[in-house]
């Protein structure tokens, strides 16, 4: 899959420079390769995004499994509707656990994220895959190119997803559900409220959903787990630090609750 100059933002590719240590096009815009090894495609020179803290949290966090079973619901589901698929995006892709749960001999995953120091982290666990510090509302990729898009709890950009993904191919979006979390919530707040339903109608313009599945189950957290979730969360600049400073979760239950909607172009 060829990447795209994302200031000419028209078909000029990228080629890896002579040096071997940046990408450069036609135009002569160039872009360094980091000491990891993901590319820097952002214009502004500005850190956004998830900081290095939720960043660590968030890799501490999933790396103790609690949020496997999604990452095997998002496989079945990909396997499913599009078993051949080579070329994956995952826009958002945070440090790439998601996604890298869809790599076999055949596929190539592609992570995109505006956040650095995600995409530092995801490079750095997962050497084999491609990452990128670029936003998602352009991505810089030709078009018809993508069999599988992928967005975890990320901006969804309609007619950008549509523009890369090949005819007949997939846009997987994951959404938390109405119970997620709940008794994080209950803890922090004096009135928990569930998660609304958000309106993905919009989607249907351009894309025919296919299948939309919800995936929840409890699981026992300790107080440290669920302190790096808290971290990897708005919650953690959301909540008065004295109310998450009293929690204390013994191994107790907690819901987590996902909607997988499966979208085709
Ligand atoms: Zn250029």
């Amino acid at each position: 899959m060829n990447i795209l100059c994302p200031i000419c933002k028209n078909k000029n590719k990228l080629k890896l420079a002579t040096n071997e240590k940046s990408y450069i096009c036609s135009k002569n815009h160039s872009f360094d390769i980091s000491k990891s090894g993901y590319l820097n495609l952002l214009v502004s020179k500005t850190n956004s995004g998830d900081n290095k803290d939720m960043v660590n949290a968030r890799s501490n966090f999933l790396n103790k499994g609690y949020y496997e079973p999604l990452a095997i619901k998002i496989k079945e589901v990909v396997n499913k509707y599009s078993p051949d698929y080579k070329n994956v995006v995952d826009a958002g892709c945070g440090t790439g656990y998601y996604s890298n749960y869809l790599k076999n001999s055949n596929s190539s995953i592609y992570g995109f994220d505006i956040s650095k120091f995600a995409i530092d982290k995801a490079k750095k666990l997962q050497k084999e895959n491609n990452y990128f510090v670029a936003s998602t509302s352009f991505l810089p990729i030709e078009d018809d190119s993508v069999d599988v898009l992928l967005t975890v709890f990320a901006p969804t950009f309609p007619n950008e997803f549509f523009r890369v993904l090949k005819k007949d191919a997939i846009f997987v979006l994951v959404v938390p559900n109405h119970n997620h979390l709940y008794e994080l919530k209950k803890a922090l707040y004096d009135k928990p409220y569930l998660n609304e339903d958000k309106d993905y109608s919009i989607l249907n313009s351009n894309f025919t959903l296919v299948e939309k599945l919800d995936l929840t189950y409890k699981t026992n957290i300790n107080n440290d787990d669920l302190l790096q979730l808290v971290k990897m969360t708005p919650y953690f600049y959301k909540t008065n630090p004295t109310r998450i400073d009293k929690l204390d979760f013994n191994n107790d239950e907690l819901t987590l609750d996902f909607s997988i909607f499966v979208y085709k172009k």
